[in-house]
């Protein structure tokens, strides 16, 4: 039977937004050395706000931005709703494409009237072999770079905002001796700079959904038991695979499926508050 003291535990969490599910989770909590984190929607809001579009000299902004979205238009990711977002405020019409197919970590390939149109990473670029020597260099944010027939049309310069509350969770963390890290499947330049902003102190870049598991055993092996806390978009198997695995905000269906820890809240100041909860809950039981 379970000990009592886990009823207590598992009741703490839940006025806090915190849902255990059942008492090996708190348990296994106990024996976390290193909590790792996606970066989309887990350090930083997901609510990508478009900053700028800037087309190739062959198209102009808005045909560039109504592409873009048009192939965008049946993805959940939060890079796709806030495209769509953007074009639908600008009040351009969108197109539904006759196909489309969603390349996991890296953008969308769509067929629309005007061609075959890749919205995506510069992976995605690479992927088809579209040459980006139009590309005049980096700014902050995250590009998206878009094609047309397999011919760079120009890209939508995207940002996210950091949690208000990451810095002082990291804080609250790493005071309790648990390592901080944090993948993700953006570019070395953007990691960097949430990891400086925030205090995480080992940020792993440009990782495609399959490599994100690769470096959560890597990270097992160098620090101990790890805890994973994800959105489940594209991160579904880090979550099944970590020794605690914990979904947070409104999640997709799987990761609360395969999740130990489901949390209510976006919040990042819960992750320190479960790992809390888990070590009284094991002072009270011996
Ligand atoms: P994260 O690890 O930050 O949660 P993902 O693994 O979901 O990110 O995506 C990694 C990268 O792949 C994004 O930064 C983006 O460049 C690209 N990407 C993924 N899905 C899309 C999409 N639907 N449209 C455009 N780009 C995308
Ligand atoms: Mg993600």
């Amino acid at each position: 039977s379970v000990p009592l003291s886990f009823f207590a535990g598992i009741g703490a969490g839940s006025k806090k937004g915190i849902l255990f599910k059942g008492g090996a989770s708190l348990e296994a909590m106990r024996q976390v050395k290193a909590v790792v984190m996606d970066k989309t929607g887990t350090i930083t809001q997901g609510n990508f706000i478009v900053q700028s579009v800037v087309p190739a000299a062959d198209i102009d902004a808005d045909l560039l931005l109504a592409l873009g979205a048009s192939s965008e238009l049946s993805s959940n990711h939060p890079i796709a709703v806030s495209i769509t977002e953007a074009a639908k405020e600008k009040g351009l019409a969108l197109e539904r494409p006759s196909a489309v197919e969603e390349i996991a970590g890296k953008g969308v390939k769509a067929t629309v009237e005007a061609g075959e149109v890749l919205c995506g990473s510069r992976r995605l670029m690479d992927m088809f072999h579209v040459s980006l020597a139009e590309y005049q260099g980096k700014q902050f944010g995250t590009e998206v770079f878009v094609a047309v027939n397999g011919k760079f049309a120009g890209y939508i310069l995207i940002a996210d905002t950091i949690k208000e509350d990451a810095p002082a969770a990291i804080a609250a963390i790493k005071k309790l001796g648990i390592i901080t890290a944090m993948l993700t499947g953006d570019s070395e330049s953007e990691a960097q700079a949430v990891a400086a902003a925030t205090g995480i102190d080992d940020v792993r870049a440009k990782l495609l959904p399959q490599d994100k598991l690769a470096q959560l055993e890597q990270l097992r092996s160098q620090y101990g038991d790890v805890m994973f806390v994800g959105d489940g978009i594209n991160d579904a198997p880090v979550l099944a695979g970590a020794n605690v695995g914990a979904a947070m905000g409104s999640g997709a269906d799987a990761a609360i499926e395969a999740a130990d820890v489901v949390f209510m809240t976006s919040q990042v100041q819960a992750i320190p508050e479960a790992l809390e909860i888990s070590r009284s809950t094991n002072r009270i039981a011996w």
